[in-house]
């Protein structure tokens, strides 16, 4: 069944939108399978669960951070990780860039927003996106290479689709004030539910779970 859904969501992708298969709760061989069936980015929210996996995998594929990182999780994540989707804060930021110094890493990352401004969710504020990536550029061993959202949560898509184009808006509007050290490369929005909509607002990554591995317990 795996591989039935990624090739069935592949074949429907837009050439420069890049499929995630995201992770948490599945075994290593679900993983392998949605690899087996052309998955290339595996996105994790858990470092631990991802360190049993990328053990298992390993550098085969790209491996993606999408949960929330706490600061004592950064060491090890910079050893799994080619990218983390979803910093918020300078002093994450700091933090991952004092370890990647450590491991002559550059730690490429996204920022992400909480295009909705839900008080529950993490994500910094669209109008904040600017002024943190300005400081941010300044560090090192950290690299932006654009922005994630989430949204909020809806069984309609169309509830989410303001949300995403306002995340587009800000990606472009960054992308023009060509900041150094700063590549607006990657857009990463749009779920199971909302991958649609998201990729005709802008997305270039799209993460998906339930569509590829089934329902989580
Ligand atoms: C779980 C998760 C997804 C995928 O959600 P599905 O609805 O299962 O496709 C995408 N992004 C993040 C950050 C997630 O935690």
């Amino acid at each position: 069944m795996i591989k039935e859904n990624v090739k069935n969501i592949l074949v429907e992708l837009p050439g420069h939108v890049t499929l995630q298969a995201a992770a948490k709760s599945r075994t290593p061989d679900e993983i392998e399978d949605a690899i087996d069936a052309g998955i290339r980015i595996i996105g994790e929210n858990y470092v631990n669960e991802a360190e049993i996996a990328f053990k298992e995998i390993g550098k085969r594929v790209r491996w993606h951070y999408i949960g929330h990182l706490q600061k004592n999780k950064v060491k090890k994540a910079i050893k799994i990780f080619d990218l983390i989707e979803t910093v918020d804060s300078i002093e994450l930021a700091e933090e991952i860039d004092k370890h990647s110094s450590k491991e002559n890493k550059i730690q490429e990352v996204l920022i992400e927003v909480n295009s909705a401004k839900e008080s529950q969710k993490f994500g910094v504020s669209p109008e904040e996106v600017g002024a943190l990536i300005k400081k941010i550029s300044q560090l090192k061993n950290i690299k932006i290479m654009g922005l994630m959202t989430l949204g909020p949560l809806s069984s309609d898509p169309e509830d989410v689709r303001p949300y995403f184009k306002k995340t587009r808006v800000v990606f472009y509007y960054i992308r023009s004030l060509n900041i150094p050290n700063v590549d607006m490369k990657y857009l990463s929005m749009g779920m199971s539910d909302s991958y649609k909509v998201a990729i005709q607002e802008g997305a270039n990554i799209v993460r998906i779970g339930t569509k590829i591995f089934g329902n989580r317990e």
